[in-house]
């Protein structure tokens, strides 16, 4: 019996000097790997230009069919993304999302990332519906700029 007292205790000092392993979420967030594919981001250039051209390339390959997208023409003089036409609307379902990243594959601008928010509870069905308000990440760093092309408004 006293051996196995002994074992037990020995288990408990082994383990109390030790860094704890656990976060003390939600104070603490445990940082997520590089490869992990949480709520959808849509990128800008540095100058505020969205990335994504509206193609659909996402949308196409998406096999949850969670992605919809009414692409609009870039006015030249005061456009919005970087291409001929940029996506007025864009909106994940997120409820239909099975977060495969196939979007993010398939994106020819690297518009679509999925970045490291997994905080995606809610209370409402509706509130899962993620529009681009909720996805535009503030101009980025470190990506070129797109030529011959200029921010004539806030965005
Ligand atoms: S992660 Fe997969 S299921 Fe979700 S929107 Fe992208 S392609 Fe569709
Ligand atoms: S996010 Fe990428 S693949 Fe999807 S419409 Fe925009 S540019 Fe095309």
């Amino acid at each position: 019996m006293f051996l196995e007292l002994f074992k037990g205790f020995a288990v408990t000092f082994k383990h109390i000097f030790k860094k704890p392993v656990t976060f003390n979420y939600p104070e603490v967030k445990r940082p997520q790997p590089a490869i992990f594919r949480g709520r959808h981001r849509l990128q800008r250039y540095e100058n505020g230009l969205e990335r994504c051209v509206a193609c659909a390339l996402c949308a196409a390959v998406c096999p949850s069919e969670a992605i919809y997208i009414e692409a609009a023409a870039n006015d030249p003089e005061h456009p919005i993304g970087a291409g001929e036409r940029y996506a007025r609307v864009y909106q994940i379902h997120q409820l239909r999302c099975i977060w495969c990243g196939f979007c993010e594959e398939a994106c020819p601008e690297d518009a679509i990332v999925m970045g490291p928010n997994f905080e995606l509870a809610g209370y409402e069905r509706s509130k899962f519906v993620c529009g681009k308000n909720q996805m535009l990440d503030p101009p980025e760093k470190g990506f070129g700029k797109p030529a011959d092309l200029k921010v004539n408004q806030p965005l």
